[in-house]
C-alpha cells in the first residue's frame, strides 16, 4: 500500500497515461483535460478514480499530502477531515456493494427484458488488454486504438511487429470480432519519437490527423494494412478507418487496401478475402453523407467523442468549455438518429464506440435510436449491461422518441437520468 500514490499533474499526455504503472496508481487528477481526452480514456481502463479539469490543484498540493478523489462525482478534497473520511468510507462501501451486484450480473447475457440482444464490445489500446476484455465479458473488441502501439515506441513498429500484436488479439478472442482501427495519430496523439512527422499546428484536432496522415504516409499506412490483412487469418478481424470525411477519402483508402491485397496475393501470403471493412462516423460531413458511405462500407461505427467535438465546435480536451460538451444536445440526438436510419436503410450494422456508449444513463437512448452494438472501456461494461437487462427496447424507443421532441440538452439528459433511475436502484 505504501508505494501507491495519487497522481496529480497539470496535464497527462495519452502516451504518459499509457505508460503509468497500474499497480502503483491509486487515482489520477489533472488540472486540464476533459472527460473524452485520450489520457482520461486510458485512466478509465486502469480502474482508478480520475478527476480532470481541477484547474489549479497542482499549485495547492505537495508530494506527500493527503487527498481524497471521488471519481463518481468529480470531487477532489485536499487534507480531508476525519468526518469527511468517515462519510466517504460509508459511500465507498455502498458503491462497492453496488459494483459487486453489477459484476455478478455481468456474467449474464446482454439481453433486454423484451428479448433483444445488444452486442457489448470492448475498446482496447494495447494487445495485452485481452485479459481485461475477458474479465468483463466483452463480446470481442469494437475498437482497437492501434496508435497506442506507436505512442511510446522509439520507432514506427514494423509490419511484422504489428502483425504479431493484431494476430494475438484476434486469436485470443476468436470467434468474437476484433475491430482494428487504422492509425489515428495526430490531434492529442502525436508520435513523440519523431516530431518531424507532426509539425506543430494551431488546430491539431482540425489538422493532420488519422486517415489524412495515413494517406500522405503510404509506406507506413501500407505496413499497417498488410499487418491487419495477414492477422485476419487468425480470427474474426474487421478493419476500420478513422476520421473519414466523405466517399472520396474512403475510396482512396480502399484503393491502398486493394494494393496491399494484391501484393499479398502475389506473394501467396494468406489473408481473409472477405474481411469486413468499415468507417468511423465522427466528422459532420460524413454524418450528413452517411447515405452514400453506408453503401460503401460493411459496417459503421459512430465515434461520438469526435462527432460531438466537431458538431458542437467544442475542443474535447479544453476544460474551460468542457461544460458545453453535451452528448444530449438535440443536434447530436438528431444526427445519431439520421446515421442509424441511413445505415439500416443500406442494411448494415452501426455501433457507437465513443464514451457515450459506456455511460449507462445514455446507453438506453442509443439503443432506442436503433444503434446495434456498443463498445466501451472494459470496466464500464457491467454497468451498461445492468441497465440493458433492466429495460425493454420498446421503452428505450419511447425514450428516444421523447428525447427527439425536446429542445434542450439538459431536458434530454434529465429524461435519460429519470429512465435510468426508474430501473436501477442505486442504494
Ligand atoms: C471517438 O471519437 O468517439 C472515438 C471512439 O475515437 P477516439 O476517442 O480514439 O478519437
Ligand atoms: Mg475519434
Amino acid at each position: 500500500m505504501a508505494d501507491k500514490r495519487i497522481i496529480v499533474a497539470n496535464d497527462i499526455s495519452p502516451s504518459d497515461a499509457a505508460s503509468i504503472d497500474r499497480s502503483h496508481a491509486l487515482g489520477v487528477v489533472t488540472d486540464s483535460g476533459s472527460k473524452t481526452s485520450h489520457a482520461v480514456i486510458v485512466a478509465r481502463s486502469m480502474k482508478v478514480p480520475a478527476v480532470v479539469g481541477s484547474r489549479s490543484l497542482t499549485t495547492q498540493v505537495r508530494t506527500g499530502d493527503w487527498i481524497l478523489v471521488d471519481g463518481y462525482e468529480g470531487v477532489v478534497i485536499l487534507h480531508p477531515s476525519e468526518q469527511t473520511l468517515f462519510r466517504y468510507g460509508k459511500i465507498q462501501l455502498q458503491k462497492k456493494s453496488f459494483e459487486q451486484r453489477l459484476i455478478a450480473a455481468n456474467r449474464q447475457p446482454s439481453v433486454t427484458l423484451d428479448g433483444a440482444t445488444i452486442a457489448l464490445r470492448a475498446n482496447i489500446e494495447k494487445e495485452d488488454e485481452v485479459p481485461l476484455v475477458k474479465e468483463y465479458f466483452g463480446s470481442g473488441v469494437g475498437l482497437f486504438r492501434t496508435e497506442f502501439l506507436y505512442l511510446n515506441a522509439q520507432r514506427i513498429p514494423s509490419e511484422e511487429e504489428q502483425f504479431v500484436a493484431y494476430r494475438k488479439v484476434a486469436e485470443q478472442l476468436a470467434p468474437a470480432p476484433v475491430v482494428i482501427r487504422t492509425l489515428d495519430l495526430g490531434g492529442d496523439k502525436p508520435f513523440a519519437a519523431d516530431p518531424t512527422l507532426f509539425p506543430r499546428e494551431d488546430n491539431p484536432f482540425l489538422g493532420f490527423r488519422a486517415i489524412r496522415f495515413c494517406l500522405e504516409n503510404l509506406t507506413l499506412f501500407k505496413d499497417q494494412l498488410r499487418a491487419i490483412l495477414r492477422a485476419s487469418v487468425g480470427g474474426n478481424v474487421r478493419l476500420m478507418y478513422p476520421m473519414i470525411s466523405g466517399s472520396e477519402e474512403l475510396a482512396r483508402a480502399n484503393a491502398v487496401l486493394e494494393e496491399c491485397r494484391a501484393e499479398l496475393r502475389a506473394k501467396r501470403i494468406p489473408f481473409d478475402e472477405k474481411m469486413p471493412v468499415g468507417s468511423m462516423i465522427e466528422i459532420p460531413s460524413a454524418a450528413y453523407t452517411v447515405d452514400i458511405l453506408a453503401t460503401k462500407n460493411d459496417f459503421l461505427s459512430i465515434g461520438t467523442n469526435d462527432l460531438i467535438q466537431y458538431m458542437l465546435a467544442i475542443d474535447r480536451v479544453n476544460n474551460r468549455i468542457a461544460h458545453l460538451y453535451e452528448p444530449t444536445h438535440p443536434a447530436i440526438v438528431r444526427i445519431l438518429q439520421h446515421i442509424v436510419t441511413e445505415s439500416h436503410r443500406a442494411k448494415i450494422k452501426v455501433s457507437v464506440c465513443g464514451e457515450m456508449a459506456g455511460d449507462p444513463v445514455l446507453a438506453p437512448l442509443l439503443i432506442g435510436l436503433g444503434v446495434d452494438e456498443l463498445s466501451m472501456t472494459p470496466p464500464l461494461l457491467p454497468a451498461v449491461k445492468f441497465i440493458i437487462r433492466a429495460m425493454t427496447v420498446a421503452d428505450a424507443q419511447a425514450l428516444a422518441k421523447a428525447a427527439l421532441a425536446l429542445t434542450s440538452p439538459k431536458e434530454i439528459l434529465a429524461l435519460c437520468d429519470q429512465f435510468y433511475r426508474a430501473r436501477v436502484a442505486l442504494e
